[in-house]
């Protein structure tokens, strides 16, 4: 009955992980069923070899994160130590 609802009237999905600003998986509320943003911002199916990319992605993503984090922190030290 579930697969008929997505067939109908199409998935309903929600964020699953957040992965980039640009690049999400989603999962279907109704089915279960995973998908991702692709490189063109498609939504496609989430087989394992865009698991392993998102994977990579969001590595990537989180070690830009920390480096900003880093370079602010260097610079509140920098502005303290002018006072
Ligand atoms: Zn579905």
């Amino acid at each position: 009955m579930k697969y008929i609802h997505c067939k109908v009237f199409g998935h309903d999905f929600y964020i699953s992980r957040h992965v980039t600003n640009f690049v999400k998986e989603y999962t279907c509320n109704n089915c279960k069923k995973e998908f991702t943003t692709d490189s063109s911002g498609n939504i496609t199916a989430l087989t394992p070899k865009f698991k392993e990319i998102n994977q990579v992605l969001g590595n990537i993503h989180n070690r830009r994160i920390t480096k900003a984090r880093k370079k602010l922190n260097s610079d509140l030290n920098l502005l303290a130590f002018k006072h």
